[in-house]
């Protein structure tokens, strides 16, 4: 979300003469996006000021001008008066949710009146007001369409820095997305921190559901790949199992967090299912989509976890066979309820030892997927070139990066690729050969 909501930030800032650059020590403004999930992210805001302090003063005593520097996203609204205080040289702080005030801000701050600070959850949302021309050039985009949660898992921070629950209309959804497809686009990721409680206003005025929106976009021409991330367990609803069935171009790859296998620790966590309701959703997404690949994201060592609990979560992902998965050591998060669980942390030592077990059984469950295509055909977007000279990067169906040797100019098909070797992180195949790639 913080990669789509950069890419707006630029949106707004263009028709002020701003450009994106690659050269971050020639910028005229710079802009650190940051992350509040876990301590090591925000801590990385700092040291990221400090680097950004130091190119400012070269950059001044080079007489090339100034550098704004301007601290967005979560860390930002969590610690915003912290930042001020600790980095005083830093010129605007701003939330997730204040970003569209970009002009304002520029302009407050041109006038020298000090450091900027908008942490403030406006009453009208800011996709009222991010610029119409926004275009994603990305073959695959992401279109936010669902913002913040309600459902205060106790380890997280997004309740509190993202704020409420709010869902787009279907039908600026749609606007949305028709720009990115005259733009090129060819895949949709459709985000929220809680996707699929996605519960926007309907094309007939209604309360809709995010499988309601994904048959809206699923009509929509020169769409070729549909995607959503993230998902929470209790709101994988029949209706959004089905449309795995139903809708064609709804990939088969769906990202369903667990955080952990143990009961104890899920009720703690404030999860509100246990593991086996989990399994249950897993078995009835499969028999609609028997292909489908799961992804999912583990927290080790919440307070109180025992080696026995731990062994539950190892227990869960021998059952669900992950085709990919994210996994986390416990961090505890200032304001949230797990951080008030003094007694029982976990040391750091048995942390990293069981989040070295899970994440080995993950990486066999993740080689074993890959290796399982050797031989197969599948289609591949074909997105960018690669390293090597002659060669292009593609995304398979179930999210694996496949590399192959092709022309530059077939970027932005989809191709029937014959894998010829699955590794840990990718796949690498060819075209089919006597096919060309369609023309999509
Ligand atoms: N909404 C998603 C869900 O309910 O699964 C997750 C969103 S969160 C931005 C992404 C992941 O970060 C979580 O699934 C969790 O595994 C991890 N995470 C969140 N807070 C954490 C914490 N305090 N310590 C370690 N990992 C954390
Ligand atoms: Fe955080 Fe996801 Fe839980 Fe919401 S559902 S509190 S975003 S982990």
């Amino acid at each position: 979300m913080n990669v789509y909501d950069s890419a707006r930030m630029v949106d707004i800032l263009s028709p002020l003469g701003y450009t994106l650059t690659d050269q971050p020590k020639n910028a005229d403004m710079a802009i650190l996006n940051t992350c509040h999930i876990r301590e090591k992210a925000s801590e990385k805001t700092f040291s990221e000021l400090g680097r950004l302090r130091n190119m400012r003063k070269a950059k001044q005593e080079a007489n090339k001008g100034d550098m704004m520097i301007a601290v967005a996203g979560c860390v930002a609204q969590a610690e915003g008066a912290e930042i001020m205080k600790r980095a005083s040289f830093v010129n605007m702080v701003f939330g997730p949710q204040s970003y569209h005030k970009l002009p304002e801000m520029l302009a407050e701050a041109a006038r020298g009146q000090g450091q900027i600070l908008e942490t403030d959850f406006p009453v009208e949302p800011k996709f009222d007001h991010l610029p119409d021309e926004a275009i994603d050039k990305n073959l695959s985009a992401f279109l936010t369409v669902q913002e913040g949660c309600d459902k205060f898992c106790a380890f997280c921070v997004v309740p509190y820095t993202r704020g409420a629950e709010f869902s787009r209309s279907i039908s600026d959804i749609v606007v949305e997305a028709k720009r990115m497809l005259a733009a090129g686009t060819k895949e949709i990721t459709l985000l929220g921190q809680n996707v699929n409680a996605y519960h926007g206003v309907g094309m007939d005025g209604q309360s809709a559901s995010l499988a309601r929106l994904i048959y809206e976009l699923a009509d929509l021409d020169g769409l070729k790949r549909l995607r959503y991330t993230t998902s929470h367990p209790l709101e994988m609803t029949e209706e959004l199992c089905k449309a795995h069935r139903d809708v064609d171009i709804l990939m088969p790859y769906l990202h369903l967090p667990v955080q952990a296998g143990s009961d104890k620790i899920l009720d703690a966590m404030n999860r509100r299912h246990t593991s086996a309701e989990y399994l249950q959703i897993i078995e009835k997404l499969r028999s609609y989509r028997p292909d489908l690949a799961l992804s999912g994201d583990f927290i080790v060592g919440f307070p109180g976890e025992t080696e026995s609990d731990f062994e539950d979560t190892l227990s869960l992902v021998r059952e669900v066979e992950y085709a990919q998965a994210y996994s986390f050591k416990y961090s505890p998060r200032p304001g949230t309820p797990a951080a008030a669980l003094d007694g029982q942390m976990i040391p750091e030592n048995i942390k990293s030892e069981r989040l070295a077990r899970l994440q080995t059984l993950l990486n066999e469950q993740q080689l074993n997927f890959n290796k399982s295509f050797e031989g197969k055909e599948i289609s591949v977007l074909l997105e960018r070139e690669g390293k090597k000279e002659g060669q292009l990067i593609g995304r398979s169906p179930y999210m694996q990066s496949v590399y192959l040797q092709s022309q530059p100019h077939r970027i932005g098909r989809i191709a029937k690729v014959v894998i010829e070797e699955g590794n840990a992180n990718s796949l690498r195949g060819k075209l089919k050969p006597g096919t060309v790639a369609d023309a999509a």
